[in-house]
């Protein structure tokens, strides 16, 4: 029989990677903070729970999905949190994009309670979440990792043991440097070919097909082509990111060079009111700078 699902963190991701686990067949008792997100999920098939410790209490199986290190931190300590409500023997899989040493300190607190825990954060957007085709980069143990792997191919299709506790999250960093820096390189490039007087889809098209070419590309041309910035991935998430990995990459004295501008410019969108809109609204910042 299948593992009983907790799911912690009903949002962009969590709500179709959820509905994906329950179309597989598994059970799913889910916790957040929007009353729409658990209407949706019982809609799907779900259970709703009115709290984290009440969603996790019968799981042999965890998994969390929300912002950032210290809404994880919120939702697995305290009283009322995952490690003092799971049962012995569970496993935590915590699919946020964190810090590393967040999940690296969550597995040491999880260990004295009995529960097991892998950092699984995800890349593909919310296209490769409503389509179960994440690429999934896990840190942890071989014998967990071997456990998850049949709920994980549920809602991906590159699911990837990176080494111990930590390591999926610094691949993961290492993922959003190069979204951020592909999106900024794409956007520069709409600007100039428009300024240019070039037919913009039609330049689009063909940069696809060559060196150039890149799943943002692909999944960010709409975007760009009709300045719609709904999102998506959030700049305050992206901005998020890049702290993690601007953090990561001077604790082993990695130079960030280009990474390091890109966080300047995914901070100032922020800084201007644009958390909120998709990160393909460096596009703007570029338009900015250009005068626009
Ligand atoms: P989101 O803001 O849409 O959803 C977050 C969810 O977490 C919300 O439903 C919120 O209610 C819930 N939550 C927050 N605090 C909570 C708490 N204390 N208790 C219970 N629930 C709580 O975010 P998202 O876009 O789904 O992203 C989630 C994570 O996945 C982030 O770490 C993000 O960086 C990462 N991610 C996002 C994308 C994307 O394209 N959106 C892609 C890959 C990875």
């Amino acid at each position: 029989t299948l593992p009983k699902v907790a799911w912690i963190g009903l949002g962009i991701m969590g709500s179709p990677m959820s509905e994906n686990l329950i179309k597989a067949g598994y059970q799913v008792t889910g916790f957040t903070l929007e009353q729409e997100k658990l209407d949706r999920l019982a809609a799907a098939g779900g259970g709703v729970a009115g709290s984290i410790a009440e969603a996790v209490r019968d799981a042999d199986v965890v998994v969390t999905m929300v912002p950032a290190s210290p809404q994880v931190e919120a939702i697995a300590y305290g009283p009322d949190g995952i490690l003092e409500n799971a049962k012995s023997g569970a496993l935590l899989v915590d699919m946020s994009s964190i810090t590393p040493q967040t999940s690296v300190d969550l597995a040491k607190a999880a260990k004295d309670k009995g529960i097991r825990v892998l950092d699984a954060p995800v890349s593909g957007g919310e296209a490769g979440a409503i389509e179960a085709v994440l690429s999934i980069m896990v840190g942890g143990e071989q014998a967990d990792f071997d456990e998850a792997k049949p709920l994980l191919e549920a809602l991906g299709k590159t699911i990837v043991l990176c080494g111990p506790h930590g390591s999926g999250q610094t691949v993961k960093a290492a993922n959003q440097l190069i979204v951020a820096v592909n999106i900024q390189a794409c956007a520069e490039a709409v600007v100039f070919l428009e300024k240019s007087g070039v037919d913009l889809k039609a330049a689009l098209d063909v940069l696809n097909g060559g060196l150039a070419g890149s799943t943002v590309l692909t999944r960010k041309k709409d975007n760009f082509l009709g300045r719609d910035f709904k999102p998506g991935f959030r700049i305050d998430l992206h901005h998020k990111d890049m702290g993690i990995v601007t953090d990561a990459a001077r604790n082993v004295g990695a130079a960030l060079p280009v990474g390091a501008v890109v966080a300047q410019l995914v901070a100032s969108l922020r800084a201007q009111g644009d958390g909120g809109l998709d990160h393909s609204a460096l596009l703007r910042a570029v338009e900015r700078l250009s005068g626009d």
